[in-house]
């Protein structure tokens, strides 16, 4: 879709979905949604909704494929057909290629690979709606994913998007703000050790305000690290009873 960069997407300080600029959608997370996996998690964002799970650690097959010092992760993020409104065809594309590889480079970091050589840990994405920054809560999903597979890792890793509309910033992107923003920008880190792991940035920012955005995007982060930990502590909490 082209961009319009003079519609007015926020007025009053406020965006067309009821949002302060530096506001969350709704957040909902949930550990453990795929019984048959090593380990899974659902978060939306709101519209934008993402399953993760996680099979493995495994041995790698062909045996070629195998380091004898290390295990490797492999990540496939997919969008259903029905999760946005014009009907997206099925099966792996470009941008969807892309993804895999921008979300497991974002997710290496923290997992300790180390300890398991010659196996693969799995991780898919299907993203169920897709409402903008699908990378960043597919993000999300894996991490908690991974942690709920009991995969030794240094840091959870939390994710969100900033970008810039009608000259301001803005935080968590929409479907509808992704397609009008002048700049877009998708950040992970592993907060609790001050790390970036993903830094994309779409469009143009002036120096003053891409360290504007960061400095949003680390307190963002932060917060979904909290929520992420949350989630993971309702998980184990219940299952102490
Ligand atoms: P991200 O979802 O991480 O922001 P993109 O910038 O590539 O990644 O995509 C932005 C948004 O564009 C997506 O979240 C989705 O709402 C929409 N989109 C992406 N691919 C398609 C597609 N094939 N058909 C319809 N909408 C799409």
């Amino acid at each position: 879709m082209a961009k319009d960069l003079n519609k007015e997407l926020i007025i009053d300080g406020l965006r067309m979905d009821g949002r302060l600029t530096d506001q969350l959608r709704d957040v909902k997370m949930e550990i453990g949604t795929v019984s048959s996996a090593s380990g899974s998690a659902y978060v939306s964002f709101g519209h934008t909704t993402a399953i993760a799970s996680v099979q493995g650690p495994r041995s790698l097959f062909p045996k070629f494929l195998q380091n004898s010092q290390t295990g490797i992760l492999r990540v496939r993020y997919n969008m259903l057909p029905f999760s946005v409104s014009d009907r997206k065809s099925p099966g792996p594309d470009r941008r969807s290629t892309e993804l895999s590889k921008v979300i497991r480079k974002s997710l290496e970091p923290a997992v300790i690979l180390d300890d398991f050589p010659k196996a693969t840990i799995d991780g898919f994405i299907e993203m169920i709606e897709a409402d903008g920054s699908t990378r960043v809560t597919g993000i999300n999903a894996l991490s908690l994913a991974l942690a709920h597979a009991g995969i030794p890792m240094k840091d959870l890793v939390a994710a969100c998007s900033v970008g810039k509309i009608n000259n301001t910033l803005i935080l968590d992107l929409n479907g509808l703000e992704d397609n009008n923003s002048e700049s877009d920008v998708a950040v992970a880190m592993m907060p609790n050790k001050n790390l970036i792991t993903l830094l994309q940035m779409d469009g143009m920012l002036t120096k003053e305000e891409f360290m504007k955005l960061l400095n949003t995007a680390k307190d963002a982060c932060g917060k979904i690290y909290e929520m992420q930990k949350m989630a993971l502590l309702e998980k184990y909490k219940g299952e102490e009873q």
